[in-house]
């Protein structure tokens, strides 16, 4: 589902300066920026200026520096005006992890008691014993093939 960049992307259109969105970080690699549908109030978008449009996609230096400003925007949140409770970072990495804008992005949500926000699980798939932990952890580490960071 891969969009190239330009005007079919809106993240891309908003880096341009050709869509609108309310800023309030920028800076040579990053942009942040408020959701236009908001979970909750204050909820925050950290984007990279390069279109990345997965996980995969993000070079670990953009990926920490997203993680840095997203830890810097909560601390802005708690500290500001909005009486923020707690805090929210998240972000979907393909469609079925409800990714719907192809252009990778941390979400920074203010949390609220109350707020109604929630992950639902349908079905409890219940508690695997040690065994199953252990074999699924071995397979794990022989994906990352020495591709520890
Ligand atoms: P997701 O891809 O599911 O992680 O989320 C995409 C997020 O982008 C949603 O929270 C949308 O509300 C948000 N979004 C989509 N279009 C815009 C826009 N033009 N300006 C700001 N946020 C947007
Ligand atoms: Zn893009």
């Amino acid at each position: 589902v891969s969009v190239p960049p330009g005007p079919s992307c809106i993240f891309c259109r908003i880096v341009a300066g050709t869509a609108d969105a309310s800023f309030v970080y920028e800076d040579d690699d990053l942009v942040a920026f408020m959701d236009i549908n908001p979970v909750t109030r204050g909820h925050l978008l950290v984007v990279p200026r390069a279109h990345l449009p997965g996980l995969a996609d993000v070079p670990p230096q953009v990926g920490g520096r997203m993680f840095v400003v997203g830890r810097e925007l909560a601390a802005a949140l708690r500290a500001g005006p909005m009486t923020t409770q707690g805090i929210n970072l998240f972000l979907a990495d393909g469609a079925a992890a409800m990714q719907s804008v192809f252009h990778a992005h941390l979400h920074v949500i203010p949390r609220f008691r109350g707020d109604g926000f929630r992950f639902v699980r349908d079905h409890w798939s219940g508690s695997p014993d040690r065994t199953e932990l252990e074999a699924d952890a071995a397979a794990v580490r022989a994906a990352l093939g020495g591709a520890e960071a």
